[in-house]
Formats: structure tokens, sequence, C-alpha cells
């Protein structure tokens, strides 16, 4: 089923210069890059985004982090996008992450992991509202 999911290439990447490799990754699966945008998001914005992890201890470090330098927010599309992405991007520590996959060819640490990706169809859909309106997309 075609599906769209929402993605970030994080500061570590951008910083780096990286985003066209990340991109490669992504569109070498088959996910097409339907809407994107480099924004350096506010600590508002990023405090928002991440609030379902207000209360971990790596909260105030990943709202520092993603805030660091800009990002690339975006809408991917493809059959299954959501659960695609999640096995293209690989275990949110790089140390754990599949061969081939964007966090253990890129990711630095398990905070600096060069990508986000959501993790179901609803959070999606709420994701891509927080940074997109429907006529960015363009599918
Ligand atoms: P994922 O991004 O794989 O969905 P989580 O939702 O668990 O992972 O965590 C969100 C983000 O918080 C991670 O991508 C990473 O940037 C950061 N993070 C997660 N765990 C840690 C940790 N133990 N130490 C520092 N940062 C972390
Ligand atoms: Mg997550």
């Amino acid at each position: 089923m075609t599906e769209r999911t929402f993605s970030i290439i994080k500061p570590d990447a951008t910083r780096r210069n990286i985003t066209g490799k990340v991109n490669a990754v992504i569109e070498g699966a088959g996910l097409r890059i339907v809407a994107q945008r480099r924004i350096h998001m506010t600590r508002a914005q990023a405090e928002r985004f991440y609030e379902v992890h207000k209360e971990r201890p790596f909260f105030g470090e990943l709202v520092d982090f993603m805030i660091s330098a800009p990002v690339v927010v975006q809408v991917l599309q493809g059959p299954n996008a959501v659960a695609k992405y999640r096995e293209v991007m690989g275990a949110t520590n790089p140390a754990q992450a599949a061969e081939g996959t964007i966090r253990k060819l890129y990711a630095e640490s398990v905070g600096e992991n060069s990508v986000h990706g959501s993790d179901s169809e609803e959070n999606a859909k709420l994701e891509i509202a927080q940074f997109f309106s429907e006529t960015d997309i363009v599918g």
C-alpha cells in the first residue's frame, strides 16, 4: 500500500554536507522524496517534535542537538513507507545498525544518528502536519 512517512536529515549530516548521500540511500531503496525543505528548527519546534521523550534523560541534549545546525525535513512516499524507511535507517544506535543502512553508513553516535523516521502511520501524519501543508507535497 502506498504510504507517506516523515523524515529528518539531522544536524550531524547537514554539518558534514552529506544530505545528498543520505538521499541517495533513500531513493535507492525505492522511496520517493515528495516534499523537502531545509530549515533551522527553533527550540519550540524541536521540543514539540520530541515531546514524547520529554521525561527521558537525553531530552535536553537531543533538543540542543536538533537546533545546533540546519536540518532537512522531508516527506517520503512508497509502498509501506513507514516500515520501509525504519528498515533503511537502521537501529537507533549505529553500533547495532545493519550493513547498508543510513545509520550504519553515516551515524556518529546513538544521539547524533543522522536521520529521523516516523514510527507509525498515525505519527507520520502528525509529524508531516507539523512541518508541511498538503500543497507542499507533490506525489
Ligand atoms: P528513533 O529515532 O530510532 O525512533 P527514539 O525514538 O528512541 O529512536 O529516540 C529519538 C532520538 O533520541 C534518537 O534518534 C536519538 O537521536 C536520540 N536518542 C535516543 N536514545 C538516546 C540515548 N540513549 N542517548 C542520547 N540520545 C538518544
Ligand atoms: Mg522514534
